[in-house]
């Protein structure tokens, strides 16, 4: 196996994502680079913009969602920092970070003109399937006991997986019912409320959004300031 990246630049611009590319570059150097997993990613200084570059179906998408990736980061929504900075919430900030950029980068890809569908790669859709299957057993074996409806960070973390901006769920709507089935019911609307939110125009800061989630699941001692 080489070590060279699976496609030239070339490959990867088409007339739906060129100008995203101009307007990045404009702002950082971009660096592609292989995969190491087969899985696309990004990753961005306020210089450089790294993305790697894994086999796609649709190389043009994959390119133009990691690029949006980067276009939210260069503008400011990153991120944030932690405190008191703790390993765990830490993973858990992270995983919820891509989650909500998501949110607020699909209508742009929606705009682009790409189609839903490839939005996330097979790759990510199976992932999040298998996260689900793994944790709603989970929160259903926790609610058993005493059939409380539970809350937290317990049940928002695969409700937040199993919402997706582009409303492509329907592999996963059994298991979202059983969730609903299991879960607090206002925190369950008032997160939908918040993803909502987020993918509105209104300019919502990351830090105000990472802040009002954390209060939501009852962790409001968890506090949030801008990366940098
Ligand atoms: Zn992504």
């Amino acid at each position: 196996m080489t070590d060279s990246i699976p496609y030239e630049l070339d490959d990867l611009l088409d007339d739906r994502n060129r100008a995203l590319h101009a307007e990045v570059a404009s702002q950082a150097r971009i660096v592609l680079q292989r995969s190491v997993d087969h899985t696309w990613g990004e990753h961005s200084t306020r210089l450089e913009v790294t993305i790697s570059v894994a086999p796609s179906k649709a190389p043009q998408a994959s390119f133009a969602h990691e690029l949006l990736h980067a276009k939210l980061e260069l503008e400011g929504w990153r991120r944030p920092r932690i405190i008191p900075a703790k390993p765990e919430t830490f993973e858990v900030v992270a995983y919820l970070y891509n989650q909500l950029a998501h949110w607020r980068m699909y209508p742009d890809f929606e705009r682009m003109g790409y189609p839903a569908s490839q939005f996330l790669n097979d790759r990510d859709s199976d992932e999040i399937r298998s996260l689900l299957k793994r944790d709603i057993p989970t929160v259903e074996s926790l609610y058993a006991p005493a059939r409380r409806p539970l809350g937290g960070l317990l049940v928002a973390l695969p409700f937040i997986a199993s919402q997706s901006p582009h409303q492509e769920i329907s592999g996963n709507l059994h298991l979202l019912k059983r969730l609903h089935r299991v879960s607090d019911a206002h925190l369950l609307r008032d997160i939908s409320l918040l993803l909502r939110e987020v993918q509105g125009d209104s300019g919502s800061d990351v830090v105000e959004v990472f802040t009002r989630l954390f209060h939501l699941c009852g962790q409001p001692e968890v506090r949030f300031r801008p990366a940098f």
